[in-house]
């Protein structure tokens, strides 16, 4: 078996099969990264909690010896064979799993390499952690600029950390929040009332239903979609997300993302399945729904017959040490649904601990974030 993708949903697919399955599967997870980094833990860095060498999850030493790591960049996917070639050498597999998330294309939108921060890639967010902590204070634009986009949530905790940053150092504030949605979490209607009573105690200007498609770096005004433009003194973006570019290559991929069974993760290709941000399954592209999903594939693969749900539970960061959990599930034809728990001070600790399982789950070592190189 072969596992594209050491991300949130590879490493959680590769882990469940290994560990139930032992000497009775051969299992190889391919990828190029160095290491692991939780989405969450690029906000930790850019807003000085945590350094980047906290937060990377190194690929080797990794304990599990069930699963063969490979660190190569995957250069084509010949589905119907089930075959793969990487810089590492062909691999063929009785069963391939695609979970190669989204790439993220910042020269997609006019201006902002040049004039703002994006902050979804590690080393953007690394970078934007420098804009932050250098920032003397002033306009702030946090914006979307195109759809979809991982992590709905993101930019909203984006802006809540920006004001706790900026005012707990006594700087001034202006900060603006562009989205393309209607309301900050749209399947849960108490967790969006309770994100915009917090930016309306906090100043914070919401611009629903809009994106930003450039910058103009000599002006320093970010463009918006309905024409109208916003002047910034430090802008931080969400950059546009592409399915990765050996995924369009290798005909999975029909109108931008891989078709899946929304039941199964199955892909039109038999033996090969996808999962997390690389498919069009229906649910946000969010790492929990990849974990759903990879849980799914695994169960289906050591012969359980689960069916995916499309429910996550994400966590959502309003700052000051104050962390909510928003309970979602999307079901294909159905209006999906959403309740809120908290925020407290007790959910910022469960969230801790949910990043440490997953790394001594998958990883086999501890990992508290708050005490530099444990990890690693
Ligand atoms: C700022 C931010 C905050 C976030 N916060 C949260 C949160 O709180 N909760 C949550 O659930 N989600 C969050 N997310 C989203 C989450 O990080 C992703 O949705 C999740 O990682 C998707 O998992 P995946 O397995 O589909 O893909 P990924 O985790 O992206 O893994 C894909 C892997 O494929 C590898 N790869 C890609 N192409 C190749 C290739 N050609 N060759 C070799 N390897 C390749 C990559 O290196 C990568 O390791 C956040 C994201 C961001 C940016």
């Amino acid at each position: 078996m072969v596992v594209l993708g050491a991300g949130f949903g590879g490493l959680e697919l590769a882990t469940t099969v290994t560990d139930e399955l032992g000497d009775d599967v051969e299992l190889t997870l391919i990828d190029r990264a160095e290491g692991f980094v939780f989405g969450f833990s690029k906000l930790d860095v850019m807003f000085g909690r945590h350094d980047p060498v906290q937060v990377l999850h190194r690929y080797d030493g990794m304990v599990n010896p069930g699963v063969r790591f490979v660190s190569a960049e995957i250069t084509a996917i010949d589905p119907s064979a089930r075959r793969v070639e990487t810089s590492a050498g062909t691999y063929e597999a009785d069963i391939l799993v695609v979970a190669l998330g989204a790439d993220l294309d910042p020269a997609a939108t006019p201006g902002l390499t040049e004039g703002g921060h994006e902050f979804y890639t590690v080393a953007g967010a690394f970078a934007a952690a420098e804009a932050i902590r250098d920032f003397p204070g002033g306009r702030v634009v946090v914006a979307v600029t195109s759809t979809p986009f991982k992590c709905p949530p993101a930019p909203s905790e984006t802006a809540l950390l920006t004001y706790e940053y900026l005012t707990s150092r006594g700087l001034p504030c202006d900060i603006t929040l562009v989205m393309p949605l209607g309301t900050p979490i749209p399947p849960s209607p108490d967790a969006s009332a309770a994100v915009l009573a917090a930016f309306a105690e906090r100043g914070i200007k919401w611009i629903p239903e809009r994106l930003v498609r450039g910058l103009d770096p000599e002006r320093k005004v970010a463009l918006l979609s309905d024409e109208t433009e916003l002047p910034y003194d430090l802008f931080l973006g969400v950059p546009a997300h592409r399915v990765p570019a050996v995924v369009a290559a290798s005909g999975l991929a029909v109108d931008g993302w891989i078709p899946v069974d929304p039941l199964t993760l199955e892909t039109s290709f038999p033996g090969v399945y996808a999962v997390g941000d690389v498919t069009s399954v229906g649910t946000p592209k969010a790492g929990v729904f990849a974990e759903g999903q990879a849980a799914v594939v695994a169960q289906r693969i050591i012969g359980h017959a689960r069916t995916y749900d499309g429910r996550g539970v994400c966590y959502l960061e309003f700052g000051g040490d104050q962390v909510a959990k928003v309970d979602v599930t999307f079901v294909a034809g159905q209006r999906p649904v959403g309740s809120l728990i908290g925020p407290s001070t007790d959910l910022a600790a469960d969230k801790t601990a949910f990043g440490a399982d997953r790394i001594r789950r998958w990883f086999g070592r501890e990992w508290s974030p708050s005490a530099a190189g444990t990890d690693g």
